[in-house]
């Protein structure tokens, strides 16, 4: 059994290091919280570590503090959460193989040592409050908290196409631990720095739709022009993805001169996973991620030539 796989590699091991994708969303941050927490109970001596660091967004929970850029020591075992494939880590294990791999993504290159991956997940932290318990680490408040913030965050407030009466469960499971969902629910999601609007705004402004599909962009210049200070897209992608009547949103995020980030929303039916995994990146059938080499114009002109053509052949997915 794997349960017992993963009990066992933990509880043999004295010191474990934790770590998540590069530009990490609340579902990578709170799996790294809520696991590092509980093993530094179970008097593990834990290092966390995410290459891009907590964005503002997250760094309220309890434990966020603790989360460092790069690994200080040698642990005697890795674990990767929410993380699709090596690359996305950063770069952080060096040559090192994770020893576990825990993670909801469907396209899973499965490239840990032992890998528990189960797609249908509504995230990594509702995994890790299911699995928890079974490896015998506790859930107390402040892991509580960082678990549901991962779930709230993934499921869009448990919007999803994904979400379970049994999401909904584990999350009231969480809450009967003492933690305000209210609170972390309008940190998570709703409250957002005037930046961020403003930061909106301007991809906003260049709106594009051709039938089923929209897009837009937000460049370098638009996140100074904004005094946006993060990496990511400040969740426009959600905005677009609630548009009626759409398909596919896709959203390119200027990374630097030759490095693009594309976002993929799609509704339930289609399969935008498929696209992305093509190109190196990764994620759910309904939204999906890459990281692109190529100049924004670039990246841009080659990425809806594909997402147009992925749409005439899966036409009949429409419903
Ligand atoms: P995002 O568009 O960044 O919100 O990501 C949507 C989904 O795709 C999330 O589940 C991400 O973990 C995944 N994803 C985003 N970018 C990548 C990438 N470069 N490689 C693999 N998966 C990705
Ligand atoms: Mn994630
Ligand atoms: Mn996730």
């Amino acid at each position: 059994m794997i349960d017992n796989q993963i009990k066992d590699l933990i509880h043999n091991a004295a010191t474990i290091g934790i770590t998540s994708h590069i530009r990490p969303d609340g579902d990578a941050i709170g799996s790294v919280i809520a696991l590092g927490l509980a093993l530094e109970k179970a008097s593990k001596k834990v290092e966390m570590v995410l290459r891009s660091g907590v964005s503002k967004t997250f760094r309220h929970l309890p434990g966020a503090n603790l989360i460092k850029r790069s690994f200080a020591t040698d642990c005697d075992i890795y674990i990767v959460l929410d993380c699709s494939d090596e690359l996305r880590t950063g770069g952080v294990l060096k040559d090192r193989k994770p020893d576990i791999v825990i993670d909801h993504h469907s396209t899973n290159s499965e490239f840990g040592k032992v890998n528990l991956v189960e797609p249908e997940a509504v995230a990594t932290c509702s995994m890790l409050a299911e699995h928890m318990p079974r490896w015998g680490l506790e859930i107390d408040e402040a892991i509580a908290a960082a678990l549901l913030s991962g779930i709230i965050s993934d499921s869009i407030g448990f919007r999803t196409s994904n979400t379970t009466s049994n999401s909904l469960r584990i999350a009231a499971d969480l809450m009967d631990k003492g933690v305000d969902i209210t609170n972390l629910y309008n940190k998570a999601l709703i409250s957002k720095s005037f930046e961020s609007f403003n930061y909106w705004g301007f991809g906003l402004a260049k709106l594009q739709r051709e039938n089923g599909l929209v897009w837009t962009t937000l460049s370098l210049e638009d996140r100074k022009n904004a005094g946006y200070m993060d990496e990511d897209d400040a969740d426009l992608t959600n905005i677009l993805s609630s548009i009626e009547d759409i398909d596919v949103a896709v959203l390119f995020i200027e990374q630097s001169a030759d490095n693009v980030k594309v976002s993929w929303r799609a509704r339930p039916g289609f399969d935008v996973a498929v696209i992305a995994k093509s190109l190196g990146g990764g994620g759910h059938p309904p939204a999906a991620g890459a990281d692109l080499k190529g100049s924004l114009p670039e990246v841009q002109e080659k990425i809806l030539k594909l997402t147009k053509e992925y749409l005439e052949k899966n036409e009949n997915r429409k419903h």
